[in-house]
């Protein structure tokens, strides 16, 4: 199947945290190590996101939010040795059609750096020189407020919406290593206040630490579970007993190859297995697969929270035999 088959066009901009995430992800793919997201009112007013990446050259410009543009994909040889997060040009496109989005970027081969309009369609409609650092910072103002029905369910679940995406943010915190985050909100006239930042630390246990904190640190233990030659799974998991009375669905992050994903199954798993051997508690899980590029499709939805496993079933085995080892070694 040819590359341009596999692209299925779709939404991919669904609610607050599905636009923030393409935007924190245009960042990483840029090299930034450092992401700040501001928010005004949770968002519903505007939102950005600042980056120190590599910016946008002069000649992307005008191409920049069009549909399928990508600068991505040719560096690549095929969808399977993909590496970055985005390469299907949908996001700044989607953006533009569901909201107000300005661009302000600079490579280092620019000595000031430049402030971009586009429209709903996509066109580049004004440009102006600005200062700014090299990086990129993309702006989006009211998002949504062109689809009534949609504006107004935005507004009433913002304060919700706004809860998906701060879990989101400590998905990235948890597992972009060396990149600094910082999240803030301003509601009203008050001052900003930060919802998260975190050092950009290299290591797992740091960046749990600077999330949860070292009392919830202390309640996990590690976990290395070797599933087969090239697969294999590292995180931290509560220790017996030492779980949480709710499910609270801000406390299990799965990645694969450091990508945040859901895994419905594994976390019935690890819940199943956890419960069943200590208590009536739900695990804290914070787990990265390790698994080789060919063996995964992330591409199954378009916002890349989907994933597939080529051997989902022998990767379910062997994290059922690698857990039960853990939580009843007894029985296993
Ligand atoms: P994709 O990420 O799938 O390529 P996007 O619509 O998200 O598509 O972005 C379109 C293009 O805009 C990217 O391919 C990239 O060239 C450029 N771009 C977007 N955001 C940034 C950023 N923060 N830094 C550098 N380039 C960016
Ligand atoms: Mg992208």
């Amino acid at each position: 199947k040819g590359v341009v088959h596999r692209i299925c066009a779709g939404q991919v901009i669904l609610d607050l945290s599905s636009a923030v995430k393409e935007l924190v992800e245009n960042s990483l793919d840029a090299g930034a190590t450092s992401i700040e997201i501001s928010l005004k009112e949770y968002g519903e007013e505007w939102f950005q996101v600042i980056d120190n990446g590599c910016g946008i050259s002069p000649n992307n410009f005008k191409v920049l939010a069009l549909k399928h543009h990508t600068s991505k994909l040719a560096d690549f040889p095929d969808l399977q040795s993909l590496t970055t997060f985005g390469f299907r040009g949908e996001a700044l496109s989607s953006l533009c059609a569901l909201g107000d989005l300005t661009v302000e970027t600079r490579t280092k081969n620019e000595a000031v750096a430049t402030h971009l309009t586009y429209d709903r369609s996509g066109l580049l409609t004004a440009e102006r020189k600005a200062a700014r650092q090299i990086g990129t910072t993309v702006t989006v103002k009211k998002l949504f407020s062109n689809l009534p029905v949609r504006s107004k369910e935005f507004s009433r679940n913002i304060r919700k919406e706004y809860g998906k995406l701060t879990s989101l943010l400590n998905a990235y915190a948890l597992i972009a290593k060396g990149v600094r985050l910082v999240c803030t909100n301003t509601t009203g006239k008050n001052a900003k206040s930060v919802v998260l930042k975190t050092q950009g630390s290299d290591s797992l246990k740091d960046n749990i630490i600077t999330v949860f904190g070292m009392s919830t640190f202390s309640c996990l233990q590690p976990v290395n579970i070797c599933i087969s030659d090239s697969c294999k799974v590292d995180g931290f998991l509560s220790k017996p007993g030492q779980g949480s009375g709710r499910n609270l669905g801000d406390r299990q992050y799965y990645f694969v190859n450091s990508r945040p994903v859901d895994m419905p199954k594994v976390s019935k798993l690890v819940n199943e297995l956890y419960r069943g051997a200590n208590s009536r508690q739900y695990p804290i899980a914070i787990m990265n697969f390790t698994v080789p590029t060919k063996a995964c499709d992330v591409n199954v939805t378009p916002d890349k929270r989907k994933i597939f496993f080529s051997d989902e079933n022998s990767i379910l085995l062997a994290l059922r035999e690698g857990l039960q080892q853990i939580y009843s070694p007894s029985n296993a």
